[in-house]
C-alpha cells in the first residue's frame, strides 16, 4: 500500500515540469510575435515619416550651424539656424549663363544670381544661383575667410 502513491506523485511532478516548460515556450512565442509586430509597425512608421524630408547629414549641420572664419553666430541666427537645403527645400534652380552688365552673379558659378537664393555671411547678404553653391562658398568663407570679397564684388562686369 506504500508504493502506488509514490508513482502517482512522481508522475504528477513530471506533469508539472512539462506544463512549466510549455508555459515558458508559449511566453517566448508571444514575445517573438510582439517583437515581429513591433518591427513591422516601426518600419511602416519610419517609412511614412521620413520619405518627404531630406536627411540632413552631420557634415551639413557642422557647416551651417557652427561658426568659423567669416561665418559668425549672428549669421547663423540671421539665416534662421538652419541649413541651406532646409531653407530652400522647394527651390528650383534655373541657371542663366548670360548675366547682363551690373547683374548680381553667383560667386561660385558666375552665372546670374537668384535674389531668392541668398545667405548671410559675415553680416553681408550674398546671392547665389542654387543652394549647393551656398555650401561651396560657405566652406571657403569658413576655411579661408580672406579669399572672399564683399557682395558688391560679385557683379557682372562689362565684357
Ligand atoms: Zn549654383
Amino acid at each position: 500500500m506504500e508504493d502506488p502513491p509514490k508513482i502517482v506523485s512522481h508522475a504528477r511532478k513530471k506533469q508539472r515540469d512539462y506544463s512549466g516548460s510549455q508555459k515558458a515556450a508559449d511566453a517566448l512565442l508571444m514575445i517573438a510575435l510582439i517583437a515581429i509586430a513591433a518591427t513591422y509597425i516601426g518600419s511602416r512608421w519610419s517609412i511614412d515619416d521620413s520619405m518627404p524630408e531630406k536627411v540632413i547629414d552631420s557634415a551639413e549641420v557642422d557647416l551651417y550651424l557652427i561658426p568659423r572664419g567669416a561665418y559668425t553666430s549672428a549669421d547663423i541666427i540671421a539665416n534662421g539656424s538652419q541649413t541651406a537645403s532646409e531653407k530652400f527645400k522647394a527651390f528650383q534652380a534655373k541657371h542663366d549663363f548670360k548675366p547682363k552688365v551690373g547683374d548680381a552673379i553667383c560667386p561660385i558659378t558666375r552665372t546670374k544670381a537668384n535674389p531668392a537664393c541668398s545667405w548671410i555671411i559675415g553680416g553681408n547678404e550674398y546671392l547665389f544661383c542654387c543652394p549647393p553653391c551656398i555650401d561651396e562658398f560657405l566652406l571657403v568663407a569658413k576655411s579661408n575667410p580672406t579669399s572672399i570679397k564683399k557682395p558688391s564684388f560679385y557683379l557682372q562686369g562689362s565684357k
